[in-house]
């Protein structure tokens, strides 16, 4: 809950504004601000105070305790300029808390934790548990000090400045799911990495569940902070002490059919499961069925008061899975960039992409980014580049220009990725959109996207569509009209184009949209000159009814919709 205090009307109606839009997420404290401060503090995982910094430092002095457990403060000023992020930068949430408040009041976000100010991922914000020194890596990461990375276990992390291998560090980020105790100047980040495959009889109690599962790993010497789940089979999903055990671990229970688990091979298969539950192993199958390398083979839990063992569990390390983002980067404008894009390029350690796409971004990545660019052409080598960066378990983002998907490297890339990669994929305003929008209304009606490069694709093909898409009265939009090397195609396709609509049908020419040297003009398909037209330029041409209306092309919606029905939701 996100308590809300204000002490003036200015401050009362920004609160309402965020009480109204957050309904769920808020509590307004009301009454003297002393009062309110205290009690929302003891009650609230975050506050926000519509107050100067002065009063508000002033109130929460005496009831600061530990940032790890102290709720997060934004401070927003009377006029509503500014959300400033007071306490509980990270743990608290109060920095992200303040962009959320800042977009919804027009109020700049205000910052000041070092990590996010140099826009540098913070050691306690990856979503993994973080053991050790993390305020003097912290520091030595800021100050550009050499650390080095020692991932015993490959996880897609987000770019940390770590030195490069082999260089003498003082200081050191080691990510792995040993029990190992973080040393001097170190942190150790503890990826997800064991599933623990549980057996147990009708009853086990929960303390011989977990005593087990404890057990076999210290045993082993791996950390319970790096387990992911605990997996049985679907007759156990309930059994109390399992359930119990996964509780107390504070992971998921994930459950398999018998079936399926008597379908895995494992070392150790034995006649009691077969018989109780239609699987001749539970523990080890389970912990194996998601692939993975068996690190405790089946153990039993111990006898207690004479009778037999009621649990067994085995531990898998499961293997990484890597992380390919394939983002668009919308056709050149910062602002064209979505903030989804903008945060998977933040995200990625990896970078793959055309020199001059990097080039458009390059001050958004992170220190610590590793940028893979290479120049035009090298599209099948990107591409594979991207997915054996992500096999090998790293985050990466593979950008183009426009949207990544259309005539773009999402294609070649996810045809050479297989199932052990997770795939992100982030739209982005594609060369046709961004056209469109500064012509006027081309696309109001069905429309098609045509590329003339036969570079990949034999030119009968290219032209049997542009034909088909005169004949159908598409719009139609030309990807790649026109280069140095190829010029007759794009006269060809408006030749054919020409046979099916009249001379005066508008056609726009965009060059470089939204990017600083843009040009465009409506013409018609009788005027246009294709000199004019490069690699830099889309050509739309209209249908039969497009029409250019105080100097924008416009493509009616039909004409009943426009005439005679009642207008509709567009
Ligand atoms: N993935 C890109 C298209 C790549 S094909 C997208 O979705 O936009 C390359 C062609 O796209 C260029 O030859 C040109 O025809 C067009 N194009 C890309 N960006 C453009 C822009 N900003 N202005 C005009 N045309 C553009």
């Amino acid at each position: 809950m996100i308590g809300l205090i204000s002490a003036t009307a200015a401050g009362a109606a920004a609160r309402d504004r965020v009480a109204a839009a957050w309904p769920d997420r808020t509590r307004v404290y009301d009454g003297p601000v002393g009062e309110a401060v205290r009690a929302a503090f003891a009650e609230c995982a975050q506050l926000v105070c519509f107050l100067a910094t002065g009063a508000t430092v002033r109130l929460l002095a005496p009831l600061l305790g530990d940032k790890t457990s102290d709720p997060g403060v934004v401070c927003v000023d009377e006029a509503g300029r500014y959300a400033v992020a007071l306490v509980g930068g990270h743990g608290g949430g109060a920095n992200a808390l303040a962009r959320e408040v800042g977009d919804l009041l027009g109020a700049e976000p205000v910052v000041t934790t070092a990590t996010d100010a140099v826009g540098m991922a913070g050691l306690d914000t990856l979503d993994l548990p973080v053991e050790g020194d993390v305020a003097g890596v912290s520091r030595a990461l800021l100050d550009g000090e050499p650390v080095a990375l020692a991932a015993e276990v490959a996880w897609p992390l987000p770019p940390l400045p770590v030195a490069a291998p082999g260089t003498t560090a003082a200081y050191t980020v080691r990510v792995t799911d040993r029990a190992v105790a973080p040393g001097e100047r170190e942190v150790v980040l503890r990826p997800p990495t064991l599933v623990v495959g549980v057996g147990a009889s009708r009853g086990a109690p929960a303390e011989e569940v977990l005593g087990l599962v404890e057990d076999a790993l210290r045993e082993a010497g791996l950390s319970a902070r790096s387990v992911a789940a605990l997996a049985t089979v679907d007759a156990k999903a309930d059994e109390p002490g399992v359930v119990a055990a996964a509780e107390h671990l504070g992971v998921p229970l994930m459950t398999y059919p018998a079936q399926e688990l008597a379908a895995v091979a494992v070392p150790n298969p034995s006649g009691a499961p077969l018989a109780a539950v239609g699987t001749p192993s539970v523990a080890e199958a389970a912990a194996l069925a998601g692939g993975g390398e068996l690190l405790v083979p089946k153990r039993k839990s111990r006898w207690a008061d004479g009778r037999p063992a009621m649990a067994t569990c085995a531990v898998v390390r499961r293997p990484a899975r890597g992380r390919l983002a394939v983002v668009g980067l919308g056709p050149g404008a910062r602002d064209l960039l979505t903030p989804r894009a903008k945060a998977e390029l933040r995200r990625a350690s990896v970078l793959v992409g055309l020199d001059q796409y990097v080039d458009q971004i390059r001050d958004l990545l992170r220190p610590g980014t590793r940028v893979l660019e290479s120049g035009l052409g090298a599209e099948e080598e990107r591409a594979r580049t991207a997915v054996a960066e992500a096999r090998r378990g790293h985050a990466v983002a593979l950008i183009g220009s426009g949207d990544a998907g259309v005539y773009a490297m999402a294609s070649p890339a996810l045809a050479e990725a297989s199932d052990d990669i997770d795939v992100v994929g982030v739209p982005g305003i594609t060369a046709a959109l961004a056209a469109g929008a500064i012509l006027g209304a081309p696309l109001g009606h069905d429309h098609v996207s045509i590329s003339l490069s036969d570079l990949h694709t034999p030119w009968e093909v290219i032209e049997r569509r542009v034909r088909a898409a005169a004949e159908a009265d598409l719009v139609v939009t030309f990807y790649n009209p026109r280069s140095r090397g190829r010029d007759w195609q794009l006269p060809k396709a408006l030749a054919i184009l020409a046979g099916h609509r009249a001379p005066t049908t508008p056609v726009g020419v965009v060059r470089n949209a939204s990017r600083p040297d843009e040009s465009s003009r409506v013409t018609t398909l009788a005027d246009l000159d294709p000199a004019t037209v490069d690699m830099m330029t889309v050509v739309t041409v209209g249908n039969t009814a497009t029409r250019e209306i105080a100097g924008r092309m416009v493509t009616p919606r039909g004409y009943r919709w426009q005439d005679t029905r009642p207008k509709e939701a567009e």
